[in-house]
Order: C-alpha cells, then structure tokens, then sequence
C-alpha cells in the first residue's frame, strides 16, 4: 500500500528544507520515515515522522 507523508523535509546537499518529489512512507524499528528526493539536485531526504 503506497502512503505518502505531507511536510517539508531537510535536504542536507541545498542546506534547505524542500519539498520533496517521489514520497513515500517507510517503517523502521516501530518508527515511521517519509522518504522523498529534492526537487532541485535528486538527493534523497528523509523527514522522521514518529510513532506508527
Ligand atoms: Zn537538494
């Protein structure tokens, strides 16, 4: 099942928070990450998302 995340996430390349492309939602160790890539250089950004 495809989830996304909304929000900002920090793109440590731009040293700016973007707005990622190509999200979505992962789970690791009982917590949740939105996964994306900046639009500007593709780099992938992670924004912590909490507690399932
Ligand atoms: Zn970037």
């Amino acid at each position: 099942m495809a989830e996304a995340f909304e929000g900002d996430a920090y793109c440590v390349k731009c040293k700016a928070k973007k707005s990622p492309i190509d999200r979505r939602v992962e789970e690791k160790n009982g917590r949740r990450m939105g996964k994306g890539k900046c639009p500007d250089c593709g780099t992938t950004v992670v924004r912590i998302l909490g507690k399932a």
